[in-house]
Order: structure tokens, then C-alpha cells, then sequence
């Protein structure tokens, strides 16, 4: 069967081979090395959800929320189930995910794969932290139930191990009690960076979340403005429905260009800035609005054109951070590129719960930008050198083309996942760093 399985960056949106779970529990034990891979929604950037040159096992139809105890917040689903559906499920008793990413749309096999971090990683670490046990299914063998006093290796291996495992059936979660799913939000404007890195220890220290926008674009006087996003769940007073029937927009076509260049990204961070009075701004957001804002415009992705979006998602250590998060803005404005959305959150200290996870003690910044071909992909090297040297690291689940010596600086265990590795799966991100690197 072939289908489009487009990762979110959408650099390579050819048909793609795939093969059901059912189909793969048949086949595995005759199948190849690395033919297939699991995929679930598709929200990475790059090619670590791709094997192009085996299959793709599509786990999206497996969906069903097995039990949920209203009493304790543990939930076990199939792997298939995404975050939208865990929410809906458990928001009505006062539970929400204690970990999520930007997008609801993603599986629940999916965020565990890639130990995914949110807003409250100073708070409460990353996804894998709160998952308490899965099944996993290894090509050679039987279903392995995993955690941490089962298969031990298997389950820190799992967790951030990017798919190449095995493939996880069922999960049991952890969810998080609030006194409402609704955000008591402090907005807070900030004209230049050094006035962020002053007071976000402060601000972590006083909320559960944060995170900030930067204007990426912004030069001179201006350079390093943007606004904080602190909250912390409202109190149970707050009188919005629990899930809000919010109206979904869709990018209805597929623009020819890229939309989103440098005069239209101006224009846009300018107007975003100015959204928010000077000072802190105190409100309460429904939860869809805090949490997953670009949630609200199906397939905002296809803003960027045909040629797709490459995002680059940093980590770098806390004593250079107020000069590599300047020096890796500024890199990129000077190369002629605008970053749509700019990020930048301080990750607490937290031990990473896998052996590949991403999130670890620093900052980091992400910065997405149109693909313009050679010149974008200078760029990303550059910003690449940048952040290598401050001793950092770049995100795999949000790359299509790190190098494998970035790769491998930025992740050195990576040999003891290989000895892990289920031989039946693979992805192109893994042949292109880590097997380049064997080789
Ligand atoms: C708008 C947006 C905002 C985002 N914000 C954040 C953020 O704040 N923080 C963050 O950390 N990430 C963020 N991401 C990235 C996203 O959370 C991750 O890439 C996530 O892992 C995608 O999950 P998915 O279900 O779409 O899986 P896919 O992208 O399809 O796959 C992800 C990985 O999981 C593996 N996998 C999937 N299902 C299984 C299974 N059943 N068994 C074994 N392996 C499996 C795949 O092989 C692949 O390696 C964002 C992405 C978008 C588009």
C-alpha cells in the first residue's frame, strides 16, 4: 500500500510503502534487516519517521483507549492514540498530560519514541518520565512487557530510541491532577534578551510553564525582543466548558510559493510584538489556545510552499546560552533568513529518562525557516558549528540533514541504542548518521 506519509517539514512528500500492525506481526519473523519502520502521526520534520527504502508500519489505526482510573490519572491506550483523545478523555476529571508537546496531533507511541518536552520541562521533565510501562515487540521474539524494573535496558532504550526498538503496542501513562485544564497565563514583554535571561530563573522558579517568542528578525535596538509565556493551571472556579468546541481553520490549497518570506515574516513578528502591552499581562487562556495555538490552522505547514520547512531545535549549555541564543539569530538574519516561529525555553536539570533523550540541562532554541535550497542548508551547518562548539546539541526528530559527526558529538551513546536496535527497523535518519558512522 502506498500513501502519503509526509513528515511535518513536508521536504520530501513522495508516496510511501506501508504495511498495517497486523500485517507487520505476520511478516516480522521472516523479514529482512531494516525493512520497516513504525510511524505514527507524521509531526516530526525530517526523515527520522522515514525508511524509504523498507516500509512503514502505520500505527494510526490502532486508537483505542483501553482504561482510564479516575481516581489515580493512570491510562492505558494503544500506542496509536494521540494527545487530542487522551485529553478528551481525561480533561472532564481534572487530568491533564503532565508532559506535551506544541501539537496535540501526535501519537501517544510517537511522543514516548522521542521523549518529547513541553513548556514545563523545568517542572516536570519529559514524556518519558510519566510513562510507567509499554508493550514492546521485537521482529525476533514475543511481545516484551517493559518498564522500569522489567527489561529495564530495553525500556530507557525505547523511551527517545526513535522507533528502532521494536514496535510499541500498549502504553500505561501517568496523568497529571489540575484544579482546571485552563491557564492562568502571565504574558510579559521583554525589549531585549539580556532582560529575558534576567528573569527567567525567577520565572520558572513561580510557574509550572514557560516558554518565550523572540523576533527573530528584529536588528539593532530592537534585536532580542520578544514575550514570555508563563502560566500555571487556573483554579477550579474558571467557568470555560473543559473541552472547548474551538472553530479549526485549514490552509484549503497549496500555495505555489512559499508564503511566509522575509517582508511577510516582519510584518508578522511586528504585529505579534505589538499584540502584547508593555509589562506583564495577566489572563485566563483555554487550554487549546495555551497549549497547541497552531492547533487552530490545519496544515499550517503548507504555508511554506512546495519546497517544505526545515526547523533547527538547539540545546546548549546555561553559562553561554545569552550568547549562543544571540550569535544563532543573528547568524541567520544575516544569512537573508527569517525564522517564522522562534522558541526559546530554559530546560530544568532534570536526568534525561532515555538513552537518546534530546532534553537536557541549557537552553534551547528552535527556528524554523522556508527551504531555500543550498543556502538554507549553509545555514543550518553553520548554525550547527555554532552550537557544537558551546558543547550543545541538535535535535534528530526535527532534522533532515545534520552531518554525522554533529550527530554523533551531540549524542554519544548512540552505540549502546545500535547494540539495541531491532534488526528489522531502521529509519533514512538513522542510515544517513549512525550507520554512516559504523561503516
Ligand atoms: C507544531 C508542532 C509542535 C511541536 N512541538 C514540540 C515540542 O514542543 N516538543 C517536542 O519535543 N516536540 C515537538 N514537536 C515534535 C513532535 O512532538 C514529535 O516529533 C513527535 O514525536 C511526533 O509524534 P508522531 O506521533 O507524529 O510520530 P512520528 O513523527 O510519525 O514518529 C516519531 C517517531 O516515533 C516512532 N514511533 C511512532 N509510533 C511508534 C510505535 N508505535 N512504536 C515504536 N515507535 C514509534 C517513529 O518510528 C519515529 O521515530 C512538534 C511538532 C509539531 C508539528
Amino acid at each position: 500500500m502506498s500513501a502519503d506519509f509526509a513528515s511535518w517539514g513536508r521536504i520530501d512528500p513522495r508516496l510511501r510503502a506501508s504495511i498495517s500492525v497486523d500485517a507487520y506481526e505476520e511478516a516480522r519473523l521472516t523479514a529482512g534487516r531494516d525493512a520497516f519502520l513504525p510511524f505514527g502521526n507524521g509531526r516530526s520534520y525530517g526523515d527520522s519517521c522515514h525508511n524509504d527504502q523498507g516500509r512503514l508500519i502505520d500505527v494510526r489505526p490502532r486508537s483505542r483507549i483501553l482504561s482510564f482510573d479516575a481516581g489515580t490519572g493512570i491510562l492505558r491506550c494503544e500506542a496509536g492514540v494521540t494527545l487530542r483523545q487522551v485529553l478528551e478523555r481525561a480533561v472532564p476529571h481534572r487530568f491533564f498530560l503532565p508532559v506535551t508537546p506544541g501539537t496535540a496531533f501526535v501519537t501517544v507511541g510517537g511522543a514516548l519514541a522521542n521523549d518529547v518536552h513541553g513548556k514545563n520541562h523545568h517542572s516536570r521533565g519529559t514524556f518519558g518520565r510519566h510513562v510507567l510501562s509499554f508493550t514492546l515487540l521485537r521482529s525476533e521474539g514475543e511481545s516484551l512487557s517493559c518498564s522500569r524494573q522489567h527489561n529495564a535496558d530495553l525500556f530507557r532504550a525505547t523511551i527517545g530510541g526513535m522507533g528502532l526498538t521494536g514496535l510499541i503496542g500498549e502504553v500505561e501513562l501517568r496523568l497529571m491532577k489540575v484544579p482546571s485544564p485552563h491557564v492562568q497565563q502571565h504574558a510579559i514583554r521583554f525589549d531585549r534578551l539580556d532582560d529575558y535571561f534576567r528573569m527567567i530563573d525567577r520565572i520558572d522558579g513561580e510557574h509550572e510553564y514557560s516558554v518565550a517568542w523572540i523576533d527573530q528578525l528584529a536588528a539593532g535596538r530592537a534585536a532580542g525582543r520578544g514575550i514570555l509565556l508563563a502560566g500555571d493551571h487556573a483554579d477550579g472556579a474558571c467557568e470555560f466548558p473543559d473541552v472547548p468546541k474551538g472553530l479549526r481553520l485549514a490552509v484549503p490549497f497549496r500555495p505555489p510559493v512559499s508564503l511566509l518570506n522575509r517582508l511577510t515574516l516582519k510584518a508578522f513578528n511586528l504585529a505579534y510584538f505589538r499584540k502584547e502591552k508593555p509589562g506583564e499581562t495577566v489572563s485566563t487562556v483555554k487550554w487549546p489556545g495555551y497549549f497547541y495555538p497552531l492547533d487552530a490552522v490545519r496544515d499550517w505547514n503548507r504555508l511554506y510552499g512546495p519546497r517544505g520547512l526545515y526547523q533547527h531545535q538547539s540545546v546548549y549549555p546555561q553559562a553561554q546560552a545569552p550568547e549562543i541564543t544571540a550569535r544563532l539569530m543573528e547568524t541567520a538574519r544575516r544569512a537573508g533568513h527569517g525564522s517564522f516561529l522562534t522558541v526559546l525555553k530554559r530546560f530544568g536539570d532534570e536526568p534525561a529518562q532515555g538513552l537518546l533523550s534530546f532534553a537536557r540541562p541549557g537552553f534551547t532554541l528552535t527556528l524554523d525557516f522556508p527551504n531555500q535550497g543550498e543556502a538554507t542548508l549553509r545555514l543550518l551547518d553553520r548554525l550547527d558549528e555554532i552550537v557544537m562548539a558551546a558543547g550543545g546539541a541538535v535535535n534528530p526528530y526535527k532534522d533532515a540533514r545534520m552531518r554525522p559527526d554533529v550527530f554523533a558529538a551531540s549524542f554519544p551513546d548512540w552505540r549502546q541504542l545500535e547494540a539495541l536496535r531491532d534488526p528489522a527497523l531502521v529509519s533514512d535518519f538513522w542510515r544517513r548518521t549512525a550507520l554512516h558512522l559504523r561503516h
